[in-house]
């Protein structure tokens, strides 16, 4: 067959062939130049603006205009619609017809009222198929509509792609027209492309690309471009070569479509609304032609978006659904952040996606599907394990910027031991395009060869939506067994992680968190949306609890299950994995700050109907106390005039949440008050009565301007720009600040990323520390004592940003706080605050999710030194045997303790993709806190949840009686919720964790009618070989360390 053995250059034949098909060079008379046919313009094109994303319905009843080709439109984010008239000629009878349509922005074409195809030049998608093969009876004159949104794929970026957007672009239409398309061109396009890679990917050492050089040297012979009869003898060499098989050892690369959408990111969600419709309907169109294609897609919130945006397109994908094809996975919301979102959320993410993708499909996910997020809690086996979920796939640890992760199909095994199957596709991404590259990386690339011979290739332009194409098919089915190549074969995740479980006994097992060492600015940028999302937790936290006491104590009362449910979906929303983490535009920002404020205004108005059920009206007032254990602590109250309204309770009104009431009056403005010591069950109410500290707190201004706050616990010296000088544990006589060192110092960094801005803050940072020195207002006494003692100054930054903080020592509290208000205007600056202490430790402990994990305090190795910058909860705490030092925090998240220096992260100034992030004032809350003994033993998990978990006020009769609802036997184990059963009325969720990494026995008392209890799973389905057992004490529960127990409680 190859007739001229003269020709040896490897060079000439794999360049003749790419210029054979190349769409730059010699098109004229090349293969690639005979794609389309003839070309017919349209008879009509006319367009209508609009700023605003609205129906097809609407739209279709605005006054066209007439557009020529070129005209501009636009702004960015605007909305151009097309009316299209167009005829096909009779003589194209036979022909594959495509409207051909380029322009900028992102498109959707509309038939008869639905939409019907997604088109974007840079998802390589510019025709929709009018017709396969025209007959005479189809219609040749037909009306389409063009929605085209004015933003690209990524958004608008000026300049590079993060970059903020360019609202001023304008969009035009290059190309509309109609064209008979060949697809016999297209087939051997195809068959050429796939040869020339392999030639290219197998490089010189193998014989086998060789062989793929001549024959595609050979097709060249053959091809005449101008004489389509010369086509089929070209394609049936390349089938040859195709079918050449390979041997039984060879890998298999399972291929799924997928199409990563962002649920927000360079563009706002209601655009993604869209990017979702585009994308899925493209899908829908490729799976009427190729019934073997396999797509997966995950986050519920975005087909409840497409199912009320587009029923019918919704209807279209349940009918894929069921033939197994349109593959819903992850079981989740939202593809949410991995770090930040706290335990209960993270079971929330399950629940709300399981019982979505139940009710619509009636599928059950069983894999966790999380390709995008920037690190993954230790915890989430156990919480996958718990929501029916025993499989995880992910690929963004291959963006490690300091250690190469040792494996890509492994057991991953969460901090009480579960453990789930986990998958890292080779390939390292998440939007393939079926290349002969991304097979041989698949190959390549595995970590685990020997171990494992199977790899998922997951295919389809992602991010910003886009998803598979007719060609992507195409060259993956050419080589499903090609020798030299992996076999490909189209896979659901189910039959993928089957065949890894079958071949699973040689495979190595990783235990702990998967850390990403990477984006570690995203624990700290947009602090409003970090404050936004931990005080909504926690106000969803309480509404649920106090409605759930109100079922119990007055039967009219009315569990709101669905405005729950709505404010919960909205605060998973803003846990996805690019808003949280506060990596979007500002547009994004300003929606899910509205939205924390509509959970703030709704939640308030829940939890002020909760209190009011729980108690009978009257003119005293009461403090609810949502937290399993007694409290004993300083509150404040109102006095005189004005109802008490709900609200948090705190004496520092400069620093509350206002939260807005039912009466849209603003909580504790210009209300006076008075602070009291209260004492409140645990998940209970007491009216207040003042009690009496064992010791007040005395605040003595001393010669030197230093002031000493003392309350019997705690003695603390304070020095006039506000460090501390000294904090002494009284009884233990112990000193925590080491003599060489100030604590509560304020610092300045130099945070300039590589390139991503708001995501990253590097190593380098570190080197450009300042301490923050220039004192505005020295320290002054604000309270003088007694119940609280509090001192304040302020500090400059710069002449733009200024720190006020108030120093609040209460009396029996075993910590100080430090109530701060940031002025901020900085341009790429790390702001944190340091205490070095008297601990000398090679670990410190971060709070995560129903839990906590070590992290060393040393650099040793690689892996120890690129966590430089870690992500915690509500507390971290630096512990040397019977002693330790722990920093609590009410909305922060980055950390970092290296030796014997504990700092929190509390505001970055990155530029992009929001010019405007964290500009303006903040307020936060830290606290520090000595202890004896170890964390667990000294409460420091109680006590950052009391920070956290502000006392609520509400009316009450003056003799109402202090009620408990609850309270357990032991502090290891902490009730994290109770809610409603989301299938049962008038029964009860309670949710416990073992927090202190300790096998226990823990008894749940409960002053309810409980009739039964049964251990349910996370999402609320109850064992029925599992009932809970009742004796007169309460439900005796055996917990092993940071186990997770959940039971239905049915009331009598
Ligand atoms: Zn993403």
């Amino acid at each position: 067959m190859y007739h001229q053995p003269v020709l040896k250059n490897r060079r000439t034949l794999l360049e003749r062939a790419e210029k054979f098909i190349s769409d730059i060079y010699f098109t004229d008379c090349n293969l690639r130049g005979r794609l389309y046919g003839d070309s017919c313009p349209l008879e009509s094109l006319a367009s209508f603006l609009s700023s605003k994303r609205i129906t097809f319905t609407e739209a279709s009843k605005q006054t066209f205009a007439p557009y020529e080709v070129a005209d501009t439109f636009g702004p960015t984010w605007w909305t151009c619609w097309f009316k299209v008239n167009l005829k096909i000629p009779d003589s194209w009878r036979g022909k594959e017809v495509h409207l051909l349509w380029e322009s900028d922005g992102e498109s959707m074409v509309w038939r008869d009222e639905q939409p019907v195809q997604g088109l974007t030049k840079e998802g390589e998608k510019t025709s929709y198929i009018l017709s396969d093969c025209l007959k005479d009876e189809e219609p040749h004159s037909v009306t389409l509509y063009v929605e085209v949104a004015c933003n690209g794929l990524f958004g608008a970026g000026q300049g590079s792609m993060i970059a903020a957007p360019d609202s001023n672009r304008k969009f035009s239409v290059q190309k509309a027209e109609l064209v008979v398309f060949n697809s016999d061109v297209r087939e051997l396009l195809t068959d050429f492309e796939m040869l020339i890679d392999i030639v290219k990917e197998l490089g010189e050492g193998e014989q086998r690309g060789y062989q793929a050089l001549f024959t595609v040297n050979e097709m060249v012979n053959l091809c005449d471009p101008s004489d389509p009869s010369s086509f089929s003898k070209a394609h049936s060499l390349a089938h040859t070569f195709f079918s050449q098989r390979n041997g039984d050892s060879q890998h298999t690369a399972h291929a799924m479509g997928h199409c990563h959408i962002d649920s927000a990111w360079l563009w706002p969600y209601e655009e993604t609304i869209r990017k979702c419709g585009r994308s899925w309907v493209t899908v829908i169109r490729l799976m009427e032609k190729n019934p073997e294609f396999v797509f997966t897609c995950s986050q519920a919130q975005q087909f409840q978006w497409v199912k009320s945006w587009y029923p019918g397109l919704f209807s279209q994908i349940q009918h894929y659904v069921k033939k197994g094809q349109f593959i819903p996975v992850g079981g989740t919301w939202v593809e949410m952040d991995g770090n930040l979102p706290s335990g209960e959320s993270m079971v929330r993410q399950f629940l709300e996606g399981q019982r979505f993708f139940n009710r619509e499909f009636g599928i059950h996910c069983k894999e966790f599907w999380l390709p995008d997020t920037f690190g993954y809690s230790a915890q989430l086996p156990q919480i996958m394990q718990g929501s029916g979920i025993s499989n995880f796939l992910t690929q963004k640890l291959s963006w490690n910027l300091v250690n190469t992760f040792p494996h890509n199909t492994f057991f991953w095994e969460g901090l009480d031991g579960s453990k789930v199957l986990t998958h890292f596709p080779p390939g390292n991404s998440y939007e393939m395009k079926g290349k002969v590259e991304d097979l041989m990386n698949s190959v390549k690339n595995n970590k685990d060869k020997g171990r494992s011979n199977h790899s998922a290739v997951l295919f389809g332009f992602g991010d910003g939506g886009g998803g598979p194409t007719q060609l992507m098919l195409d060259r993956l089915n050419r080589v499903q067994d090609t020798d030299g190549l992996p076999k490909v074969q189209m896979s659901s995740p189910d039959e993928l992680f089957s065949q890894l479980q079958a071949g699973s006994d040689l495979l190595c097992t990783w235990t702990g968190e998967l850390f990403l060492e990477l984006h570690n600015g995203t624990y700290t940028t947009q602090a409003q949306i970090k404050r936004g999302n931990r005080q909504c937790e926690t106000l969803l936290h309480d509404v649920e609890i106090a409605s759930s006491l109100a079922l119990c104590q007055d039967r009219t009362f009315q569990y709101p299950v669905e405005k729950l449910q709505e404010l919960w979906r909205l605060l998973l929303l803003n846990q996805f994995h690019d808003v949280i983490p506060g990596s979007c535009i500002e547009m994004v920002v300003e929606d899910a700050l509205r939205y924390y404020e509509d959970i703030r205004s709704d939640g308030a108005a829940l939890l002020h109907g909760a209190c009011g059920a729980l108690g009978s009206k009257g003119s005293s007032t009461g403090v609810f106390n949502s937290l399993p254990w007694e409290r004993h602590e300083v509150v404040q109250i109102q006095d005189g005039a004005g109802k008490p309204d709900l609200g948090m309770l705190d004496i520092y009104n400069t620093y509350v949440v206002a939260f807005r009431t039912t009466t849209a009056h603003l909580m504790l403005c210009g209300i006076c008050c008075s602070a009291a010591l209260v004492r409140v069950p645990s998940i209970g109410f007491s009216p207040v009565r003042d009690t009496q500290p064992v010791a007040p707190v005395s605040v003595t201004l001393q010669a030197d301007g230093t002031v000493l706050m003392d309350n019997g616990m705690l003695q603390t010296v304070i020095n006039k720009d506000g460090t501390l000088a000294s904090l002494c544990l009284i009884n233990a006589n112990r000193e925590a600040i080491p003599d060489s060192g100030h604590g509560n110092q304020f610092l300045m960094f130099d945070d300039v990323p590589l390139y991503w801005d708001a995501w990253d803050v590097m190593d380098y940072h570190l080197q450009t520390r300042k301490p923050v020195l220039e004192v505005v207002q020295p320290l002054r006494v604000l309270s003088s004592g007694g119940l609280r003692g509090s001192v304040s100054f302020t500090l400059r930054i710069s002449d733009k940003s200024t720190i006020t903080q108030e120093i609040v020592m209460d009396a029996m509290s075993p910590y100080i706080k430090f109530n701060t208000e940031v002025k901020w205007a900085e341009s790429h600056k790390f702001l944190k605050v340091e205490f070095p202490v008297r601990v000398h430790s090679p670990n410190a402990t971060y709070e995560i999710q129903f839990g906590h994990l070590q992290r060393p305090t040393h650099r040793n190795t690689s892996w120890d030194w690129a966590r430089f910058e870690v992500w915690g909860h509500k507390w971290a705490d630096l512990s040397e045997h019977n002693f330790g030092v722990a920093l609590l925090n009410d909305c922060k998240y980055g950390y970092s303790v290296h030796k014997n220096t504990m700092t929190l992260s509390l505001l970055r100034a990155p530029k992009a993709p929001d010019v405007n992030a964290d500009m303006g004032t903040h307020h936060f809350t830290y606290a520090i806190m000595p202890h004896t003994g170890s964390f667990q033993d000294a409460s420091v998990i109680q006590c950052a949840y009391n920070l956290n978990f502000p006392l609520r006020s509400f009316q009450c009769t003056p003799d109402t009686e202090p009620w408990s609802a609850f309270s357990i036997s032991t502090a290891a184990v902490i009730l994290e919720t109770i809610k409603q059963a989301e299938e049962r009325k008038g029964a009860l969720v309670v949710r416990l964790y073992e927090a202190h990494g300790s096998s226990v026995t823990a008894t749940l008392c409960t002053t309810l009618p409980v009739r039964e209890a049964w251990h349910c799973d996370l999402l609320e389905r109850h064992d029925a070989a599992r009932p809970a057992h009742i004796t007169s004490e309460g439900i005796t529960l055996n917990f092993s360390p940071f186990q997770i127990t959940s039971l239905l409680l049915i009331l009598s």
